[in-house]
């Protein structure tokens, strides 16, 4: 049997004709860029994150890059992020001349220890970026003390956790502004590059809104050195249609994963943690595993697709190299780097695939 890491076929097939009549619209329109659409869509979406402002954008980094921005963060200041992250969290922390600050996760949840932050936290910080890692909330409640108490932006990257809840709240809601992904892998994508801002600021929606549109606040009337970074209409109009299905989508994700968490059964595979009171939508499911390589190996033998998330952990990163931090500094990014195993997830999986991933990791040995 063959069962992909992921896929969005199942997806699509079932919302197939909804996609291409409103691509069809979009098309006969000839209208591409910053339209009815755009508007539509971050109404939308505005309005399933319960926020006031949503600019549509680019793309994830971008959308980091851009709140960053119209904060004012630039060279010389610090922003904290978790150690564990895709490599987008750092760089849009890089792209404003700041330098990015590294804090260790919990190694059970993956996510930032909010314990480990306030000892980072100089004169120059200036905000901290919550990760909500492979799409469980982070421990928001001690981030938003931290963060009120040293006066500190607090930014969500939401990449990985499209209606993801932490005690009742959806994230995106906690930070001053919060940067959504719409890559096609993840739990809301695209047919291509977009992403999102939300927030409640109105000021911080105008300039973000400016700087994404070659920090333009009308046509050929530029008030800052801006990015072109927007969302064509073509993405905006698809994502319209694939949000009203994001719910039940995520719903079958916790399917697949409460199955995992009761039926994969090895001691030499360890189950990821989930904290109380959320509701974790499970971008990527990962386990952890001494023998990681020789597992993933297995499971390739076994036709079972599977990824890491990540193999190099930020610090260690040849990008990264100027900021000089040696092996050892980050233990715990270490580790999950070197023990780190993300099995198949995603909607349209089949029972007797989600059966065959469980009976294979159990009968690894
Ligand atoms: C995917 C991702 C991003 C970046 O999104 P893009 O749309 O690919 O730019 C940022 N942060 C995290 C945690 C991600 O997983």
């Amino acid at each position: 049997m063959e069962v992909l890491f992921s896929t969005v076929k199942k997806m699509h097939e079932e919302i197939k004709e909804e996609l291409l009549n409103d691509f069809r619209r979009v098309f006969e329109s000839n209208w591409f860029i910053t339209g009815k659409e755009d508007a539509k869509f971050e109404q939308a979406f505005a309005e399933y994150q319960n926020r006031k402002y949503c600019i549509g954008c680019g793309n994830g980094l971008d959308a980091m890059m851009l709140s960053l921005k119209a904060l004012g963060i630039s060279t010389g200041d610090e922003v904290i992020i978790p150690s564990n992250t895709f490599i987008a969290t750092a760089l849009a922390v890089s792209y404003t001349g700041a330098t990015p600050i590294f804090v260790e996760p919990r190694i059970e949840t993956y996510n930032i220890n909010p314990e480990l932050i306030e000892e980072r936290v100089t004169s120059k910080t200036k905000a901290v970026i919550a990760v909500h890692l492979y799409g469980q909330p982070a421990e928001m409640d001690k981030i938003c003390n931290i963060v009120k108490k040293h006066n500190l932006f607090l930014i969500e990257d939401c990449a990985q956790a499209h209606g993801a809840i932490y005690r009742g709240t959806k994230i995106g809601r906690f930070g001053i502004s919060a940067a959504f992904s719409f890559y096609p892998g993840k739990n809301l994508g695209a047919l291509g590059d977009a992403g999102a801002v939300v927030t409640d600021d109105e000021n911080l929606a105008e300039t973000i809104r400016a700087l994404s549109n070659y920090g333009s606040i009308e046509k050929y009337n530029h008030i800052y050195q801006g990015n072109n970074s927007r969302l064509d209409e073509v993405q905006a109009a698809l994502l319209y249609i694939k949000l009203k299905y994001l719910d039940k989508w995520n719903k079958e994700r916790q399917r697949i994963a409460r199955r995992y968490l009761t039926e994969i059964k090895n001691s030499k595979v360890l189950l990821p943690k989930i904290i109380d009171e959320v509701e974790h939508v499970w971008h990527i499911f990962a386990i952890r595993c001494r023998d990681r390589d020789r597992l993933e190996q297995y499971l390739e033998e076994r036709g079972i697709g599977t990824n890491k998330h990540y193999p190099i952990p930020l610090h260690l990163q040849k990008a990264y190299q100027d900021l000089n931090i040696p092996k050892g500094t980050y233990p715990i990014a270490e580790e999950i780097s070197a023990t780190e195993l993300s099995i198949p997830m995603y909607y349209g999986m089949t029972d007797e695939e989600i059966r065959y991933v469980i009976d294979s990791i159990n009968e690894f040995e």
